[in-house]
Parts: C-alpha cells; sequence; structure tokens
C-alpha cells in the first residue's frame, strides 16, 4: 500500500498541551490514544487508520497498547504494524508506543501473568507484531500474586538492558508492591516513569488507595486509563442503551453498572456541563486532566468524531 499520508504541519501546535512525566525527560500528550477496543481485526482497517492519522495530526504522540488487545489478542498491536508500514514509519520518532505483558494472552501457563519466561516472550512477540525495534515504554499490566515481584521487576530491567523497550511503567498494582517496585527499578538505573490506574469521576480508587500520591512523591507520572468509564461519563447512556454502544455488545462494560443511582448522577454531571459550556465527556476528561498528579488521559475512541470531540476537553 502506497503511503500518501502526510501529516499536518501544525500538528504540534494546534491545541495539544504537553506534560512532563513525572521526573522524567519525557513529555506526553494530555490526552493519549488507547487501543484496548476498536482497533482489532473486528474493525476496518481504513477506521483505525483514519482515527491514527486524526490523532497524529492533533499532537496526540502517545499511543498505547497491550499484547492481548484485539479482538483477537494481539489483533491491535497487529495493526499498529500495518499503520507503521502504511503511515508511520517516517513518523517513529515522534511516537510513544507502549505495550504491556501480565494478562492472559497465549494458552498454557506461559501465556499470562508474570513470570520472566512470560514478560521476555511476550515483548518480543509484541515487537514483532508492531514491527518494531524497540518499544518507548513497556509496563506490567497487572499484579501477579504468585511470582516473585524480584522476578517479574527484573525482567523488566533487562528487557531495557536488551534495548527492547525505553522506559517502564506499572499498571494496576497495588500500593505497597507498586512501592517496592519503584524502588527496586531505581536501584538498577531503569526506573519505572509512569503508573496507569482507572481514575475517573465515577471511580477515584487510585486516590483513595494512596497511588497517586505515592507517583507525585515518587516522581512518576500518572495516566488514567478508561478516563470516560468506557463510554459511561458522556452522553451515550443518558437516554438508555443506544445498539452501537460498547454496552449493547456486552462485553467490557455490564448494563447492570448503570443503575438509577448512577443515571441521576450521570444527568445531573451533564447538566451542570452544559451549563458550563461543555459537554460531559468535555467535564470528564477536564476533572481528571486537572488532578494534580495526573499526566495524560488515555481515551478510547471508536469514531473520529468521539476523538475531536474529547479534545475539546483541552481548550
Ligand atoms: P474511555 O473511558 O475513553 O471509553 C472509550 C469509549 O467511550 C469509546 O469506545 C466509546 O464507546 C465511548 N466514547 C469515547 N468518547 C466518546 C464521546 N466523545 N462521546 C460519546 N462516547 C464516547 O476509555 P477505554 O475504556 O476505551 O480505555 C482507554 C484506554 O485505557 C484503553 O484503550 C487502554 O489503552 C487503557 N486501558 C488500560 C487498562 C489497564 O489494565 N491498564 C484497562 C482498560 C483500559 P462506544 O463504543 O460505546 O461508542
Amino acid at each position: 500500500m502506497m503511503n500518501d499520508y502526510l501529516p499536518v504541519p501544525d500538528r504540534y501546535t494546534n491545541g495539544m498541551v504537553y506534560a512532563r512525566c513525572g521526573h522524567s525527560g519525557v513529555m506526553l500528550p494530555k490526552v493519549s490514544l488507547g487501543m484496548w477496543q476498536n482497533f482489532g481485526h473486528d474493525v476496518p482497517f481504513e477506521r483505525c487508520r483514519e482515527i491514527c492519522r486524526y490523532a497524529f495530526d492533533h499532537g496526540i504522540t502517545h499511543f498505547d497498547l497491550a499484547n492481548n488487545y484485539g479482538p483477537p489478542p494481539g489483533a491491535a498491536e497487529e495493526t499498529v504494524g500495518r499503520l507503521m508500514r502504511t503511515d508511520f514509519a517516517p513518523y517513529r520518532d515522534e511516537l510513544f508506543i507502549s505495550t504491556k505483558a501480565g494478562y492472559v494472552m497465549w494458552p498454557g501457563p506461559y501465556g499470562n501473568w508474570g513470570s520472566r519466561k512470560s514478560l521476555m516472550a511476550s515483548i518480543d512477540q509484541s515487537l514483532q507484531r508492531m514491527g518494531l525495534n524497540y518499544v518507548d515504554l513497556f509496563y506490567t499490566h497487572r499484579y501477579d500474586p504468585e511470582t516473585p515481584l524480584e522476578e517479574t521487576l527484573q525482567a523488566m530491567v533487562d528487557i531495557v538492558r536488551q534495548g527492547k523497550a525505553l522506559y517502564l511503567g506499572i499498571s494496576r498494582w497495588p500500593l505497597e508492591a507498586t512501592r517496592f517496585a519503584i524502588r527496586y527499578l531505581a536501584e538498577r538505573d531503569t526506573p519505572a516513569i509512569i503508573y496507569q490506574g482507572r481514575l475517573n469521576m465515577i471511580d477515584r480508587a487510585p486516590e483513595d488507595d494512596g497511588i497517586t500520591a505515592l507517583c507525585a512523591e515518587s516522581g512518576l507520572g500518572f495516566i488514567s486509563f478508561s478516563p470516560l468509564a468506557q463510554g459511561l461519563l458522556t452522553d451515550r447512556y443518558l437516554q438508555g442503551i443506544p445498539a452501537d454502544s460498547r454496552m449493547a455488545r456486552e462485553g467490557s462494560l455490564h448494563a447492570d453498572m448503570l443503575t438509577p443511582e448512577l443515571l441521576a448522577q450521570l444527568r445531573a454531571w451533564h447538566e451542570e456541563a452544559q451549563a458550563e459550556g461543555r459537554t460531559l465527556a468535555e467535564k470528564a476528561l477536564r476533572w481528571v486532566l486537572d488532578h494534580k498528579a495526573v499526566t495524560s488521559v488515555l481515551v478510547g475512541a471508536r469514531t473520529v468524531e468521539q476523538l475531536a470531540r474529547n479534545l475539546g476537553a483541552l481548550r
């Protein structure tokens, strides 16, 4: 396929804001693009391409993946691999691409959790799927209560030493294990630079659990996943469950989450947002971005229109 993509020249001055990621040298866009859903093989490639082009044209330099994003698992990384070939190879140094390992990925005892065996194989698979020599950021995707923390963390250190990742991150680890990980990685000169957790107007656990405070005091950035609570914090569900919505697809967002109490709260926030001249999605993203520990929000977008509207949060 011919590379006919020419990013817009003003992509770094047309509205994006960048923030330093903790005490690292890396600047991240305040709005980053997550590829958990909407970038698998269930979606036409041209739609993924359109969203990624729009993102990059608006200064979104950070794309977030994991080994198992799809469907099927691995498909989102394959989509990025294809996009690198068709569009983005000339701009590799302008992109900050993350991936993760730790959730179930391939069958058998080595395709899941945090063993050295699993992580070492996973990073190689990810690089191959994406056609990259290295990722910018590699995460432990979740805490593994069975594997010694030192084993997981040393594998991550070695992944950096092997040149397969530039930086390390921690996702969804509990507080004390995170504290241990931060110390372990820093002592080996491969510091964690970021924590990925779910912080939004509905779910404030990282704040309540002390994670955001730990990030701030330890010099880690914090990036929020599902900042729109998978779409709940938008106008999507105010009048029922649309047929093309994530909730209707009955995957990761269950209808029983939408209790009458939550719906009443969403409607109240929606009205507040309207009075402020914003959409609920903009208000929800702004709320996360205004948190002093937060570096960036990882939005999911099924369409260019959604992504465009989410960028309204920066205004
Ligand atoms: P969001 O909370 O941003 O939800 C995205 C969904 O919300 C979209 O697919 C769409 O749903 C709806 N939506 C988005 N923008 C709008 C809008 N402007 N108006 C109306 N509806 C909108 O994020 P995700 O839950 O998708 O997560 C984002 C990223 O976070 C992931 O891609 C991944 O990178 C990361 N993540 C990490 C996890 C971890 O364990 N570390 C776990 C989960 C996510 P619809 O399809 O209904 O249109």
